[in-house]
């Protein structure tokens, strides 16, 4: 049961006849785990923080840097040298006290994350390097939970979602190999503020609807936005027959 001040606080939402006040009550009962407080998680925090999520558990052993204050929107001046979980939690309860946070503040081991995501109802892929972007969907497969990814680069980002619940889904692996895949970091090619703003807040969008199960889900399809030129592109996603994560054998 939500309490007067819910009401008052998610009202525009429960005005929503898709999300109502049995919408609201599913995101308040939800579990969300987001790894990386950087660029991309900052919006998904603070957006899903906003918008009721009830428990969210947030990953990173980095810590803030100066030159992430230009686009990693959750943390400010006072964060400089804080664990980014921590520091994100703080931001994120000023936002919104009647969520519950959890922080992970030390580096995850590839065989640990399966047991993280048992816990939760939706992955959050925030990070920045294959290895760790591979690890979560392998992990999120197992575990048959949603892994809703986005990156941004300069002034391009893309995003989809991997439901893992659904075997005609495919999964992150089948878009790369896992072997040619290079890590192409904002700290060496540089990336212009709102993008990770634009896809990070996509992304929350995305876990939203899931939540509340309304509309068309991005499975299978993956959105490609170019900031420069402003011209989305959709490709389709087919799962890959070979994939090592997800193929029948
Ligand atoms: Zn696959």
């Amino acid at each position: 049961m939500m309490t007067d001040n819910e009401l008052l606080r998610y009202s525009r939402h429960i005005l929503l006849p898709d999300i109502d006040i049995a919408g609201q009550q599913a995101l308040h009962d939800s579990r969300v785990l987001i790894v990386g407080l950087g660029g991309l998680g900052s919006p998904v925090a603070m957006y899903l923080v906003a918008a009721g999520v009830g428990h969210l558990t947030l990953v990173d052993f980095d810590e803030v840097d100066v030159s992430n204050l230009q686009r990693q929107v959750v943390h400010n001046e006072n964060s400089v040298g804080k664990n980014k979980a921590q520091s994100a939690k703080d931001a994120l309860l000023k936002l919104n006290p009647l969520v519950h946070i959890d922080t992970i503040e030390e580096k995850v081991p590839a065989d640990q994350w399966q047991s993280m995501i048992e816990q939760a109802d939706i992955v959050v892929d925030c990070t920045d390097n294959f290895a760790t972007r591979f690890a979560l969907n392998a992990a999120s497969y197992q575990q048959k939970k949603p892994l809703v990814s986005a990156a941004a680069i300069r002034f391009e980002g893309q995003l989809s979602v991997f439901d893992h619940r659904d075997v005609s889904s495919p999964c992150y692996q089948c878009l790369y190999s896992p072997d040619g895949s290079e890590d192409l970091r904002c700290a060496e090619a540089g990336v212009v503020a709102p993008i990770v703003g634009v896809m990070g807040s996509l992304q929350a969008l995305e876990v939203i609807k899931l939540i509340i199960q309304s509309g068309e889900s991005l499975v299978g399809r993956l959105v490609l936005f170019d900031a420069k030129r402003h011209q989305w592109r959709e490709m389709r996603l087919p799962k890959d027959p070979h994939c090592p994560v997800c193929s029948a054998s």
